[in-house]
C-alpha cells in the first residue's frame, strides 16, 4: 500500500515524515538533512529549493523568495527575476521537492499527505494550502494544526488527561497554544502569536552587533559580506546552544591598501544571551495572552510542550520553565515535532492508528451581519471544529423577496467593525409579510477548517451556498490587533449596539401589534441579517 507522508511545511524549514512499522521517523532529504529551507530561487534559468536556494537569499535576493509561508492565502504575485508567481506555486514548488525526496527515500510514489498550518491559519490560508499540494502533485487528506500535531507527536492525548500548553518559536513566527486532552480527544481551547518573531529576529540582532565591532565598523558591508556574515551569525547561534563560547572566523572578508582583513570574534553565551533577551521576554505577552484566553493560571497547565528550532536555544528553556513553573516535555527535536505529528495523523486516517480523535478551534468569531449593521455571531471564537451551526431568520420587510447573507470575522460588536469575509444574495422569496419566510442560515467549518454557508428559504427550498474564499486573510499579528482592539472599543461598541437595538425594539414592536396573528415567533430573541433585515426565530 502506498504511505501517507506528513509535512511540517514552515516558515523557515519544512520536514517530512512517515510513519514506519508503527513509529514515526523523518525522512532525510537529497541533501542528507532532516530539514529543508523553505526558500525558493530563480537562479541561471533554474528553480531552486532548499538549501542551496538559502545560500542565494542575500547575492541573488531579487531571484529568491523566503517566509512564503506568510503571503498564503493572499492573491498578490511574487516577482523571481520578471518569473510571477503565486503564494501557492511558491509553496508548490517546495512540497514538490519534498515529495520528490521523499519517493527517493521510500522507493516509491506519494500521492498523499497531511499538511500542517498553524492553529489561527484562516479559511483562505488554509484552502491555498491544500491547492499547493494539489500543483505539487499531492492530495493533501487533512489539513491539521501545528500545536495539535506536537502533542500528537509526543503521544500526550494517550498518557494523560489535562491542558497543554505548545511554546512554538521557529525561524520567523511565535505561537502559543493551548490545547485539552480527555479520553484521547483533544481540543485548541487558544492560541495567540506574533508572526513577526522568531529566529531570524535573533540573527539579526547578533549581526546588527557584529558590525559594530573592529574591524567590520570601518568597512562597508557589502552583499558579498554579509551573506557570509549571516551564514555564520546562525551557525554560531546554533553552536552556543550547547557549547559556552563560539568563534565567529572570516578569513580574507575585505581587502584595503595593507591588504587583506580578517574578522574575528568570539561570542560568549552570556553576551549572546543580553543580545537576545528582548526578543525573548517578547514571546511571554503571546503565553499570557493564550493563557488569558483559556480563561486559565499558569498553574492550570499540566504539560509544556516545546515546538521551534529556537526552542533549542537554553534561555529560551529556561525562561519558559521559569514562566510556567513546569520542566517542559523532552524526547522529541523540537524542529521535528510537528512533522512526526503529521505522519501519526496520516497513519489514523489510512486506518493504522484508530485510538485517536482531533478537535481544533476557530481563531475569531464568525457572525452574519444583522439588522442595522450588527454582527451576530454563529460560531464563536475557539469554538471546537469541525462544526456546523444553523439558524433560522426571516425578512423584516414586507414583500421583501430577496436577503443579503454578509459573513463577517471579528470579535467587534458591529459588522463593519470586523473583516468582511463575503457576501451573497438569497433570491427568489415569494413576496410575504414581514417575518412571514423562515430563511435557514448554516456556517459550517470543516475538519480542514474550511468555512462554508448557506442559506435556505424553508418555503421554496431554494438555497445559495458559498464556501469563503477571495480577500479575507489575516495574519496572527491582525487576528491579535482585532482581539485588542475589541477589548479597547468594548464599551464604545456596547452603547452602539444598544442604540441599535432600542431603536429596533421600538419598530419591532410595532410589527408585532399590527401583525401578531401572523407571526409564529415565540422568542425572537436576536435580529438577524442582512442588508434589508431579518429576524432570528431563535
Ligand atoms: P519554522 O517552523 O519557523 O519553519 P524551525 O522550527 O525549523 O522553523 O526553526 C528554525 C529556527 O530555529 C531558525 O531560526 C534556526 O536558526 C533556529 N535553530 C535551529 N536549531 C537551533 C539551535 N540548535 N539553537 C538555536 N536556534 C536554532
Ligand atoms: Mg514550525
Amino acid at each position: 500500500m502506498s504511505k501517507v507522508i506528513g509535512i511540517d511545511l514552515g516558515t523557515s524549514n519544512s520536514v517530512i515524515a512517515v510513519v514506519e512499522n508503527g513509529e514515526p521517523i523523518v525522512i532525510t532529504n537529497a541533501e542528507g538533512d532532516r530539514t529543508t529551507p523553505s526558500v525558493v530561487s530563480f537562479h541561471n534559468n533554474e528553480y531552486l529549493v532548499g538549501k542551496f536556494a538559502k545560500n542565494q537569499r542575500i547575492m541573488n535576493s531579487k531571484g529568491t523568495i523566503s517566509s512564503v509561508k506568510r503571503k498564503m492565502g493572499k492573491r498578490e504575485q511574487i516577482d523571481l527575476l520578471g518569473n510571477k508567481h503565486f503564494p501557492e506555486e511558491i509553496s508548490a514548488k517546495i512540497l514538490q521537492k519534498l515529495k520528490r525526496d521523499a519517493e527517493a527515500y521510500l522507493g516509491m510514489p506519494i500521492t498523499k499527505a497531511v499538511i500542517t498550518v498553524p492553529a489561527y491559519f484562516d479559511n483562505d490560508q488554509r484552502e491555498a494550502t491544500k491547492k499547493s499540494g494539489e500543483i505539487a502533485g499531492l492530495e493533501v487528506i487533512r489539513i491539521i494544526n501545528e500545536p495539535t500535531a506536537a502533542v500528537l507527536a509526543y503521544g500526550l492525548n494517550k498518557k494523560s488527561n489535562g491542558l497543554i500548553l505548545v511554546y512554538d518559536f521557529g525561524g520567523g513566527t511565535f505561537d502559543t497554544s493551548i490545547l485539552e486532552v480527555s479520553d484521547g480527544v483533544f481540543e485548541v481551547k487558544s492560541t495567540s502569536g506574533d508572526t513577526y518573531l522568531g529566529g531570524d529576529d535573533l540573527d539579526n540582532a547578533v549581526y546588527d552587533f557584529l558590525i559594530q565591532q573592529e574591524p567590520l565598523n570601518t568597512l562597508n558591508i557589502d552583499n558579498q559580506i554579509k551573506s557570509r556574515l549571516m551564514e555564520a551569525v546562525e551557525k554560531a547561534k546554533i553552536e552556543l546552544s550547547s557549547t559556552n563560547t563560539t568563534t565567529i572566523n572570516l578569513p580574507f572578508i575585505s581587502t584595503n591598501e595593507n591588504g587583506p582583513i580578517h574578522f574575528e570574534y568570539t561570542l560568549t553565551r552570556p553576551k549572546f544571551e543580553e543580545i537576545i533577551m528582548p526578543f525573548v521576554m517578547k514571546t511571554k505577552k503571546s503565553v499570557d495572552q493564550a493563557l488569558q484566553d483559556a480563561n486559565l493560571s499558569t498553574n492550570d497547565i499540566d504539560e509544556v510542550v516545546l515546538v521551534g528550532g529556537s526552542t533549542r536555544i537554553p534561555l529560551v528553556q529556561q525562561k519558559v520553565k521559569e514562566w510556567l513553573g513546569k520542566e517542559p516535555c523532552r524526547g522529541v527535536n523540537p524542529d521535528e515535532v510537528v512533522a512526526l505529528g503529521a505522519a501519526i495523523q496520516a497513519s489514523i486516517l489510512t486506518g493504522d492508528t484508530t485510538d485517536i480523535v482531533l478537535l481544533d478551534v476557530t481563531p475569531l468569531t464568525l457572525s452574519v451581519e444583522t439588522l442595522g449593521g450588527r454582527a451576530t455571531p454563529m460560531i464563536n471564537r475557539n469554538a471546537t471544529i469541525p462544526c456546523s451551526v444553523t439558524e433560522i431568520f426571516t425578512t423584516a420587510k414586507d414583500m421583501q423577496t430577496s436577503v443579503e447573507i454578509h459573513i463577517v470575522q471579528g470579535e467587534r460588536a458591529m459588522a463593519s467593525d470586523n473583516k468582511s469575509l463575503g457576501r451573497f444574495m438569497l433570491e427568489g422569496i415569494p413576496p410575504a409579510p414581514a417575518r412571514l419566510p423562515q430563511i435557514e442560515v448554516t456556517f459550517d467549518i470543516d475538519a480542514n477548517g474550511i468555512l462554508s454557508v448557506s442559506a435556505k428559504d424553508k418555503g421554496t427550498g431554494k438555497e445559495q451556498k458559498i464556501t469563503i474564499t477571495g480577500s479575507s486573510t489575516l495574519t496572527d499579528d491582525e487576528v491579535a490587533k482585532m482581539i485588542e482592539d475589541a477589548k479597547k472599543y468594548e464599551e464604545e461598541d456596547r452603547k452602539k449596539k444598544e442604540e441599535v437595538e432600542r431603536k429596533l425594539k421600538i419598530e419591532s414592536t410595532v410589527y408585532s401589534a399590527q401583525r401578531l396573528s401572523l407571526i409564529h415567533i415565540s422568542e425572537p430573541t436576536r435580529l438577524l441579517s442582512i442588508s434589508y433585515a431579518v429576524f432570528c426565530l431563535k
